[in-house]
């Protein structure tokens, strides 16, 4: 970077300097005169430079022209780096270039076009700057040349020189120039001069149409995007697949829609590139039985389109289909994993807590060779502490030869989550004094686990110190971390009045952390105003009317839960579904809540009702509370009964060996009553239930959970 720096500096002073017409060459050749005979080697050399492709009869016609003397020629230098440079040699073309005593501006030119093709961009940018020193002008063809790599390496202020350049010295119209520029701009976030430039192009190729869109739609403006296209198709352009990209790209499920149908419209649903945008949007969008579809109609089926497919089913929660789908990819001939897939399905085992068969994933890990790749090592590693399996994640952690800061922070995390706050604090420090620097989600992790165990000072102390020793800023994951902290402490005002002076607008999670101990502290005032305050603030989420509506109707105030679960379903908010998941024998069981229609339904029921009769015989009562509806006790308590983790509970009783570990993955935050329940199952079975739910594992064995029920 200060070598960019030095160039823009530099150059920006160079514009200042007088600039003397005449020194302007024109974009022909100047051929000096040879000697006849001369002249005619030179010229048979050019013309056989020209058509050469291969590099042996290249390194012939160049030995030719050293004997013959003609080494110093420009225009056959000028040919010969051009034909170096087509035959992907281009650090010939620059050796040859380095040696040319009298360049000219096609020397130059053809140097930059070479710099920027292999995406030397630095070099290109100082290579322009040089020419410019040496007062050799650029013209239209060097111009476009060189402002990709303007664009690309953000140097605003030489980029505007350029275009001044251009400007002053009246060109005229050039659509690739100004093209060219239209990017540049874009690349810089400069939408407003893009669009000056593009408005005031007389011509405008399809390049030029797609340019600005892709510019509108890479820096979010969805809108103008769309626009623009009408405006193109207005003018008689139709589109091609770089424009349909750019508009998929904007991640809009419903522009995505219509797009698609004018894809098909315009032949292009063959395209491959097309066909793996749209199964990517569908999948960011939730749409997964759409990219399934498009996947199934692909027919040569490369390793991107497996890997996306794979992360659409996982992303999707459906166990079994990641899981055949897996199977069925890592079957076929012609695909050879990958670090990425690799990664995206030891992602799927973390979320769904998948142990056994990540474990089989790790096999094939180490059978592939794939144990020294750092991505899959953090990957192992965060699902071994996400699946439970914490000591697994140690070892594999000792036995890393490299590791960087993604690694530390899984062993971080994995500690919070399992409660081990003081090993995740001293996890942490031993990084710095191991000089590895940690980043944002290092932080989250350390400050979650002080909250997790309760290190409220420890926690507010790394927080504070988080500027001055670490050189970072908090951002609001931080800060909802601290609320939290000091919302468990029962520190609700100090909290409240953490976010109100934040720097900057708190996200969601802050007001979730905050909200969430006001209900665990029962101080429903507070409650109120953060409710009121935030529905105003994001009308939109849905988290918010759910927590909302869950504080008031602990406080008995059914009229403000009703009254938010309707604006709830006015807003057209549905609330995530919560499950739970249990693995059994290397297959994935997953329980909704108060889901009678699963396989497995009766057995469970009659199991659980003498489950229930068990642990009340030990004192076990329904908490009435955990249930947010104004109905009947017996409603409640029937509600309770089908919660997915009980049910989930009762199907891991029923299907391990006494003795094993019940280990269970629900996507929300337990319930108070669940809890409860869990301890005296723990106690009643003689068996330890490891659920990890959207905050932390709960660990209950015999009666006690290891949350200390702060969770
Ligand atoms: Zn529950
Ligand atoms: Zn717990």
């Amino acid at each position: 970077m200060n070598r960019l720096f030095t160039v823009c500096s530099r150059y920006c002073w160079r514009q200042s300097l007088p600039f003397d017409p005449k020194l302007k060459f024109s974009s022909k050749t100047h051929v000096v005169c040879f000697y006849s005979t001369q002249r005619q080697r030179q010229l048979s050399h050019a013309s056989i430079l020209h058509k050469l492709k291969h590099t042996k009869p290249l390194h012939q016609v160049h030995a030719q022209i050293l004997v013959s003397n003609l080494a110093d020629n420009v225009f056959l230098c000028n040919r010969l780096m051009n034909a170096y440079a087509s035959c992907k040699q281009f650090d010939k073309a620059q050796i040859i270039f380095s040696g040319i005593s009298k360049k000219n501006l096609v020397s130059w030119t053809i140097l930059l076009s070479g710099l920027t093709k292999n995406g030397l961009l630095l070099e290109a940018v100082e290579a322009f700057y040089d020419m410019m020193v040496q007062e050799i002008r650029p013209n239209e063809i060097t111009i476009a040349t060189v402002l990709p790599a303007f664009g690309k390496l953000g140097v605003a202020q030489m980029g505007k020189s350029v275009h001044c350049y251009w400007i002053r010295h009246n060109f005229g119209d050039n659509v690739f120039v100004e093209t060219g520029l239209v990017d540049m701009y874009s690349k810089f976030g400069f939408l407003k001069n893009a669009r000056n430039v593009f408005d005031k192009m007389r011509v405008r190729n399809v390049v030029s149409w797609n340019t600005i869109i892709s510019g509108y739609s890479e820096n979010g403006f969805g809108d103008e995007a769309l626009w623009v296209f009408n405006e193109m198709r207005r003018k008689g352009f139709s589109g091609d697949v770089f424009t349909f990209m750019s508009l998929i790209s904007l991640g809009d499920c419903g522009v995505g829609n219509g797009v698609h149908g004018l894809i098909v419209k315009a032949g292009y649903e063959n395209d491959q590139l097309v066909k793996t945008a749209l199964m990517e949007l569908y999948i960011n969008c939730d749409f997964v039985d759409d990219a399934c579809r498009i996947f199934k109609e692909i027919h040569k089926k490369d390793l991107v389109v497996w890997t996306l497919m794979l992360r659409g089913f996982s992303k999707s929660g459906d166990w079994r289909k990641t899981i055949d789908h897996f199977n069925e990819m890592i079957g076929e001939d012609e695909i050879t994993l990958d670090s990425i897939s690799l990664t995206t399905i030891f992602s799927g085992c973390s979320s769904s807590g998948a142990l056994q068969q990540g474990r089989r994933v790790h096999a094939l890990v180490v059978k592939t060779g794939f144990q020294d790749d750092i991505f899959v090592g953090s990957s192992i590693m965060d699902m071994y502490a996400n699946c439970g399996s914490l000591i697994d994640a140690e070892t594999y952690f000792e036995s890393m030869g490299k590791k960087d800061v993604v690694c530390w922070n899984a062993l971080i995390s994995g500690y919070g989550m399992f409660g081990c706050g003081n090993k995740s604090v001293e996890l942490f420090l031993n990084m710095k004094c191991l000089g590895i620097s940690p980043d944002d989600s290092t932080l989250v992790s350390v400050l979650c686990a002080c909250s997790h165990a309760g290190l409220v000072d420890c926690g507010l102390e790394i927080f504070e110190r988080m500027s001055e020793s670490w050189n970072m800023i908090p951002n609001s994951k931080h800060y909802a971390c601290v609320v939290d902290l000091l919302g468990r402490g029962g520190r609700l005002n100090e909290a409240y009045s953490l976010v109100k002076r934040m720097p900057h607008q708190p996200g969601p999670e802050v007001y979730c952390s905050l909200l969430a101990a006001c209900r665990a502290h029962r101080n429903f005032e507070m409650g109120d105003e953060i409710s009121r305050e935030i529905i105003q603030l994001r009308p939109k989420d849905v988290g918010y009317y759910v927590l909302a509506s869950n504080v008031y109707a602990l406080a008995g105030n059914w009229d403000c839960a009703r009254t938010s679960r309707i604006l709830l379903k006015s807003n057209d908010l549905r609330k995530n579904p919560g499950f739970s998941s249990i693995e059994v024998n290397g297959e994935m069981f997953t329980f909704m809540a108060s889901q009678t229609c699963h396989p497995h339904y009766s057995e469970i029921k009659e199991f659980l009702k003498d489950l229930i009769f068990k642990i009340e015989a030990m004192g076990y009562q329904f908490d009435l509370n955990s249930v947010f509806s104004d109905v009947s006790d017996d409603v409640k308590k029937d509600i309770l009964f089908h919660h997915s983790e009980k049910l989930a509970i009762a199907f891991g009783l029923m299907r391990t060996t006494t003795g094993s570990i019940i280990r269970i993955t629900k996507n929300l935050r337990i319930c108070d009553d669940c809890h409860l329940a869990s301890k005296f199952i723990s106690k009643a079975y003689g068996r330890v239930l490891a659920i990890k739910d959207a905050n932390r594992f709960h660990i209950f064995r015999d009666g006690v959970c290891s949350c200390g029920d702060w969770w």
